[in-house]
Formats: C-alpha cells, sequence, structure tokens
C-alpha cells in the first residue's frame, strides 16, 4: 500500500510524497530541505523524483537531491530542466521503480507549454493525479507559455477521469479560488457549501488537496464551460454570447487574471 504524504514548502506548495517499502517517490520538490527533512526523520530513501513542468517552484530541489542519491527523474522532454533522465512527453506508461506505482503520463500543456500530469489509477483505491500547476482547486493554473486553447483541451483531458479520482494540485490555492467560483456562479448552492467547508479546514490550518474531479466538476468555473450560468457569465464579460467552450473559458480565464 502506497501512501501519500503532503510536504508543505514555500508559502503555499505542496510537495507530494509516495511511499512505500522505506523508499519515497517526491513530486515536484521545489526545495530540498523539506523532503531533506522527511528523509533523515523517517530513515526512507529517495528512488525516484517525478516533476511536472519547469518553474523553479517545482523544480528547485532536484540537484540538491541528487547530490544525495542518484535517481532516476521523470520531467517533460521540451522543457529544460536539469537533472531529468526519463524524459517525457505524455502519452508514456511509466513504473516509479522502487514503489512499484504505475503512471500514465498526460500532456497537459496551457501553464507551460511541456506541462505533464501523472495518473495513478491503482493508487488510494480511487486513483490519483499529480497535476503540478494545470488543475487547482476551484481554479486553474495561468497562462505562461501555452494558449487558452491548449489548457481548456488540457482540463478537459482531466474532467473525464474517474469522479472519485483524487487530484493532488501543487498549491494551496483553494479559498481565493473559491472567492473568485463565488462571483461567477453567485448562485451555486455547490460553490457556497465547498467555501464553508474550506473556510473551516484553513482556520484549522488543513491542506484542502487532494480534491477530487468530482468535486471540481461540481465547482470550479474553469472545468465548467458547460454550464449555462458560466456560459452567461462568459458572454457578460465578452458582451456576446460564446461561440464555443475555448471562448467561454478564455473569458473566465482573462476575467480572474484581473480579479
Ligand atoms: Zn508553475
Ligand atoms: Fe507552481
Amino acid at each position: 500500500m502506497t501512501e501519500i504524504l503532503a510536504l508543505p514548502a514555500f508559502d503555499d506548495n505542496y510537495i507530494w510524497l509516495l511511499r512505500a517499502n522505506g523508499l519515497v517517490a517526491v513530486v515536484d520538490p521545489g526545495d530540498a530541505a523539506p523532503v531533506l527533512k522527511h528523509l533523515a526523520h523517517s530513515g526512507d530513501r529517495l528512488c525516484a523524483i517525478l516533476v511536472t513542468h519547469h518553474h523553479g517552484d517545482h523544480v528547485g530541489g532536484i540537484a540538491e537531491l541528487l547530490a544525495v542519491d542518484a535517481v532516476p527523474v521523470f520531467g517533460p522532454a521540451t522543457e529544460n530542466i536539469a537533472g531529468v533522465t526519463r524524459a517525457l512527453v505524455g502519452g508514456e506508461h511509466i513504473e516509479v521503480p522502487g514503489i512499484g506505482v504505475d503512471f500514465e503520463v498526460l500532456a497537459v500543456p496551457g501553464h507551460t507549454r511541456g506541462h505533464l500530469a501523472y495518473y495513478g489509477p491503482s493508487l488510494a483505491n480511487t486513483g490519483a493525479l499529480f497535476c503540478g500547476d494545470t488543475l487547482f482547486g476551484a481554479g486553474c493554473g495561468r497562462l505562461f507559455d501555452g494558449t487558452p486553447a491548449q489548457m481548456q483541451a488540457s482540463l478537459a483531458k482531466l474532467a473525464v477521469l474517474p469522479a472519485p479520482t483524487l487530484v493532488y494540485c501543487a498549491h494551496e490555492y483553494t479559498q481565493s479560488n473559491l472567492r473568485f467560483a463565488a462571483v461567477v456562479e453567485p448562485g451555486s448552492i455547490a460553490v457556497q457549501k465547498r467555501a464553508e467547508e474550506v473556510a473551516a479546514a484553513r482556520a484549522a490550518r488543513r491542506p484542502t488537496v487532494p480534491t477530487r474531479i468530482g468535486i471540481e466538476l461540481e465547482t470550479n468555473p474553469f472545468l465548467r464551460w458547460s454550464a449555462p450560468a458560466v456560459r452567461a457569465a462568459a458572454a457578460s464579460r465578452l458582451g456576446h454570447a460564446p461561440a464555443d467552450d475555448v471562448e467561454t473559458f478564455t473569458a473566465i480565464r482573462e476575467w480572474k487574471n484581473r480579479f
């Protein structure tokens, strides 16, 4: 049985650990220090590093971890990341050595051009998704080097995963994202209810992630381009009815950028 643990890093990042048999694989180690601290306290050994994209808060700890143990590093082939030994483009099936976890690698461009997500259907009974800065609790990543059409297609790919799939986002952004979601869909009971649950979790300093695909489908405006209320909100921003899902998504994303 593989355990999944959160290591908080910086202000609002999570580094995710997959732990089995005294070994850990680490996802998006932006900082080596919390990982090294975990290894020292637990006696676990590092067996692999997985990275989703090239931003410093996701890759900054790789070199320091490799100096301790030269483990395989899985990451996007099309982004310039020092230390990657298993370059991936999406579509691959990988097995993380040591812990025996299988992932389907998904190409999810948008936040960055080569962004990857790792979907482990056998993890945590329900399946688990490590999606970096693509999908957040009630939100999605900003568009740095990808296009809105790419991001919408990437999110559509994640939206069709089984509803109970646990979503391990790389940032604790859910509470502020829900403030925006409540403005996009002021009539949504699901958004209001989630905002209350998330406020209680944050007041108790508990993480709001992992979330689940099903929860996101109900409350995340960046997956709800088909919902009449979201289309109407996009129309009022655009001054005309959105022509398609990409235009709806783009209008909501641009609105959030200024929110
Ligand atoms: Zn990022
Ligand atoms: Fe990030």
